[in-house]
């Protein structure tokens, strides 16, 4: 059993519903634990409903959407947001919020400027798209919070080679933008990664999920859970708030990534490229 016992949460913010109604609520659950949590947010267009295109071209995303109560998660009007309804601002519509949530103790660090684009088209995308998005996310993030974001959190954890290209023109202090089982250097970044390697409530089914998630923390050591702020910051808040408390019940202190990321850095990681794999319970494949 490790001596270590150390949680962080990393919580995205996807959706211009998530960062409305799902962050006040995970900012009450955090407040009430007293733990931090680090909120990488989306800042520009909520395009969710073009997910439906996702819809058509891959069958497995039908099923994941059916199996994890996607219209509970999400709501009616998202499922329109970029298609019939015209796609609102997500976190830079509300500055305030934004301000509130590092007042509130936690981070918050660089998600996406458009989180569905990146989650559909970033295969076909060269240096020059993503550059842009790198750049009005920047410009976003630094007009609602006044400094530079120090991460970024690839979108549905996908990567590419052009990508890793682009952000290493930023100066990220550390990234979490992987499924891997421990962290790692980024070839070509020189950048330390922090994945989320456990599983999320949305993966292990819903709340019924919740002792797979726990069991994994049996065994001491560093990780991390990755967060949805549509999710557990609504009809999974109880379920998130069972998983605080069996973390909190196994001895886990809650850490801020950026932590995290000190913390590695003074042992020596292994360097390495990204690789991409299809995970259980996810409908398309993501970097570890
Ligand atoms: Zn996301």
């Amino acid at each position: 059993m490790s001596e270590r016992r150390i949680l962080g949460l990393k919580v995205d913010v996807d959706t211009r519903r998530g960062m409305e109604r799902g962050v006040p609520s995970l900012l009450d659950t955090l407040g009430a634990f007293h733990v931090p949590a680090t909120f990488f947010l989306s800042f520009g267009p909520d395009n969710s409903g073009k997910a439906v295109y996702q819809l058509l071209r891959n069958p497995r995303f039908l099923v994941k959407m059916l199996r994890t109560n996607a219209p509970g998660l999400y709501g009616f009007r998202t499922a329109l947001y970029g298609t019939l309804l015209p796609a609102p601002m997500i976190a830079s519509a509300l500055p305030g919020l934004c301000r509130e949530i590092e007042a509130r103790g936690h981070e918050v660090e660089f998600h996406a400027w458009d989180h569905r684009a990146w989650q559909d088209t970033l295969s076909r995308k060269g240096g020059a798209w993503i550059r842009e998005g790198f750049l009005r996310g920047f410009a976003a993030y630094e007009e609602a919070l006044g400094h530079r974001p120090r991460a970024f959190g690839a979108p549905a954890w996908l990567l590419t080679e052009e990508a890793v290209g682009v952000l290493r023109e930023f100066p990220f202090e550390y990234l979490s933008c992987t499924r891997a089982a421990a962290p790692f250097v980024l070839e070509g970044t020189g950048l330390v990664e922090v994945p989320s390697d456990l599983p999320c409530l949305e993966e292990v089914g819903g709340r019924n999920g919740v002792p797979r998630i726990l069991s994994a923390l049996d065994a001491g050591g560093v990780h991390v859970l990755p967060v949805h702020a549509e999710a557990e910051g609504g009809i999974w808040r109880d379920a998130f708030a069972e998983i605080l408390r069996g973390a909190s019940e196994r001895g886990y202190a809650i850490h801020p990534l950026s932590r995290i990321a000190a913390d590695c850095r003074r042992g020596v990681l292994p360097g390495r490229p990204f690789r991409t794999a299809l995970l259980p319970g996810r409908a398309v494949p993501c970097a570890i």
